[in-house]
């Protein structure tokens, strides 16, 4: 495997997919690049844009709780500082207990943030004029503002006292934290939380201030109840997205108000009193985490000096944005605003938006990859595909296949020449069909003619050879009964049946040689044998046909130390017989030379005549089969032309040659060149 080139495993695996599926893939697949890039991008733009909005919001909120804040907080010392004016001027006299007991009540009626207006002298006493609900307002004060019982009265719409409530003993303002507050501090300043004990169930802080006569004397402490459930009533009307939540805490983390109305104080189990509740033990998970954040982020509450905005996550993982902000006062007020805001809030609606957004491009992207499918499919890949099935066809040999596009892109010129190229393949395929049947019937034709020749030749081979050998056999008996019965004349004629059934015999001979041959049926048996032997006995054999008819003369030229030679012996015999009968019979008075040569190892036969000769254009010819030198001269020689083709065709087998020279009228010489195969 070719493990350098990493896209190896992609064109491996996209051979197996069809095409269609791989033109449709890369579309899908950028459609839904670009989706998932669009909806990441809008999601983080949406983001940031919530991270602005909630930063803003945040800024606003707290502001707008501190504005109220100073409003509400500035009231109580408002009215701590009208009263210690008024008695400071002589305006009102703190002895005279009824007039400042309907100045504080008409006071109440004014100042709606403001619980309770009261007094407390130096003498331990008291005079307050509280409201604990909005219909009713009491009246409660010590005998002659001095320690001792403390009456509790109710009132009627005009500030008169109309019945006794309670009576406690042994009450002194002086022993008040309060009272003791404003004294430590000579100004006016804010006492500490407390819970009311009643009206039970709230919170609250009081304002307190000394007072002094015109000669700088104290005279006790002027002091306004503000109740906090008034700022978590007003933190409670903001509404800070869906579930933001602000709260205010004092440095120590204990609560002061909240947006939820979560009172700011438990009762223990078992306690008779209230216990403030610490921000950390709220039952509201956002201010609990919120605090517990704030603890850990800064270390401790009372680090937290300015404005801050930070963000954080709880459990679960969901992001809030938070911002504390530090409340201070001239009267030592120290708390600490808390606005929290939930990023889902904000981010839900964005997110159901995006997922929108997105499911609608997944839809729409799906339905263009669709389109784009059958838009390939009808204009590429149906075309291929029918190109594909012909071209299948085509190659398992059914030529009619065209392919019908109206088309004249690349795809309608490919349908185009593949029709070309079908059409000329049917045209070949039948040209070559006919061919094919017109070879086949030759094939046959030749087949029925070589058994025609063979059955031919073998009927030849017995039906004339035997009755020849008859003949020429019965003839010589019957020349010889002829001879001892004295019958001399009939005797010449005996001798020619006996020579032309010799010459018959000799020429059915040849017939079958030339027919071996060709059936490369004839076999080459080597032997060894010595060349001065071979040219006695062929010279023997030739004698005879030297003695009649032509009366030429044989001369033999044979070294008889030449040697030995291994070869095909009949073969050669029959060569060496042939071009001597030949040289014989077209010679007349002449002589035949037959020489023997030895070159190392190859033996050269030479047979030369003096006879009739050959005429040049003919010499290439005269080893053709049955090719005789056709004239009136040649004509009368007989034979069969095969001899010379037999020849060489021998020679061709025994590893030789046979060539020719001569020269019409005056005689020819044939060269047979044969090699010994003992070394070959
Ligand atoms: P054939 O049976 O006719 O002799 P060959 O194949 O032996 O057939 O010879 C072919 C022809 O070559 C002969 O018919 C003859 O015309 C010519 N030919 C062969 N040998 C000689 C020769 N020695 N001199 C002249 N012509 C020859």
């Amino acid at each position: 495997m070719n493990i350098k080139n990493p896209f190896y495993g992609i064109s491996k695996l996209s051979q197996k997919i069809s095409l269609r599926t791989l033109l449709v893939i890369p579309s899908v697949v950028l459609i839904f690049v670009a989706v998932l890039l669009t909806g990441y991008l809008s999601l983080h733009n949406a983001q940031n844009a919530v991270n602005d909005v909630t930063s803003q919001l945040r800024e606003e909120i707290t502001a707008r709780i501190q504005q109220h804040l100073y409003n509400y907080l500035e009231t109580p010392h408002l009215v701590n500082q009208i009263n210690s004016d008024a008695l400071h001027l002589n305006l009102l006299n703190m002895y005279d207990v009824a007039a400042l007991e309907s100045h504080f009540w008409h006071q109440l009626q004014l100042f709606e943030d403001v619980s309770g207006i009261y007094l407390g002298t130096e003498q331990g006493g008291i005079l307050a004029v509280a409201r604990y609900d909005k219909d009713q307002i009491t009246i409660q004060l010590t005998e002659g503002l001095t320690k001792g019982n403390y009456y509790t009265y109710s009132s009627n719409k005009q500030g008169q006292r109309t019945h006794l409530v309670e009576v406690a003993p042994n009450y002194d303002a002086t022993k008040r934290p309060w009272y003791k507050a404003a004294i430590q501090a000579d100004k006016p300043v804010w006492s500490d939380i407390y819970t009311f004990v009643y009206p039970a169930g709230s919170l609250g802080i009081t304002a307190n201030q000394p007072f002094y006569d015109y000669t700088g004397k104290l005279q006790g402490v002027l002091a306004a109840d503000f109740m906090l459930l008034k700022i978590s009533e007003f933190l409670h009307s903001l509404k800070i997205g869906r579930s933001g939540q602000t709260f205010i805490i004092e440095r120590s983390g204990l609560m002061v108000a909240s947006s939820t109305l979560e009172q700011p104080f438990r009762r223990e189990h078992g306690s008779r009193e209230d216990a403030r509740l610490h921000a950390t033990a709220s039952s509201i998970p956002l201010i609990r985490a919120s605090t517990q954040y704030l603890q850990e982020y800064f270390g401790d509450l009372s680090k937290i000096n300015s404005n801050q905005q930070i963000n954080f996550s709880i459990a679960g993982g969901e992001k809030q944005f938070l911002q504390v902000t530090p409340l201070q006062d001239i009267y030592g007020l120290d708390w600490l605003i808390v606005v929290v805001v939930p990023e889902a809030d904000f981010l839900e609606k964005v997110n159901a938006n995006t997922r929108i957004t997105v499911l609608l491009i997944i839809i729409v992207a799906v339905l263009v990859a669709l389109l784009i499918g059958i838009f390939i499919s009808r204009w590429v890949v149906d075309p291929v595909l029918s190109l594909n099935h012909a071209a299948k066809a085509l190659a398992q040999g059914k030529w009619n296949q065209q392919v019908h596009l109206q088309r004249e892109d690349e795809i309608g010129q490919l349908a185009n020449s593949f029709n070309q190229m079908s059409k000329q393949l049917q045209e070949s395929f039948t040209a070559l069909q006919q061919a094919y049947t017109v070879a086949e019937s030759s094939r046959q034709t030749a087949e029925a003619a070589s058994r025609a020749k063979s059955t031919f030749l073998a009927t030849m081979s017995h039906e004339l050879r035997t009755p020849l050998n008859a003949i020429i056999g019965y003839s010589n008996l019957i020349a010889e009964e002829v001879l001892d019965m004295g019958y001399q004349e009939v005797i010449p004629s005996l001798e020619n049946i006996q020579k032309s059934g010799q010459l018959l015999l000799g020429m059915i001979g040849e017939v079958l040689d030339i027919s071996k041959i060709e059936a490369e049926k004839m076999e080459l048996e080597l032997t060894e044998f010595d060349i001065a032997t071979l040219i006695k006995e062929v010279a023997t054999w030739s004698l005879p046909l030297f003695t009649a008819g032509n009366q030429n003369q044989l001369i033999v030229h044979c070294p008889s130390e030449i040697g030995k030679l291994t070869t095909d012996l009949i073969k050669i015999q029959k060569i060496l017989q042939n071009l001597l009968s030949n040289a014989n019979k077209f010679t007349h008075q002449g002589t035949v030379t037959l020489t023997v040569k030895r070159l190392k190892l190859d033996v050269y036969f030479e047979i030369a005549d003096t006879g009739i000769g050959i005429a040049p254009e003919n010499l290439a010819q005269i080893f053709r089969p049955f090719y005789q030198v056709d004239n009136t001269t040649t004509r009368r020689y007989g034979g069969t032309g095969l001899g010379l083709t037999i020849c060489e065709r021998f020679c061709q087998m025994i590893g030789g040659k046979v060539m020719v020279q001569s020269e019409l009228g005056k005689g020819s010489v044939f060269t047979v060149w044969c090699p010994d195969r003992k070394v070959c």
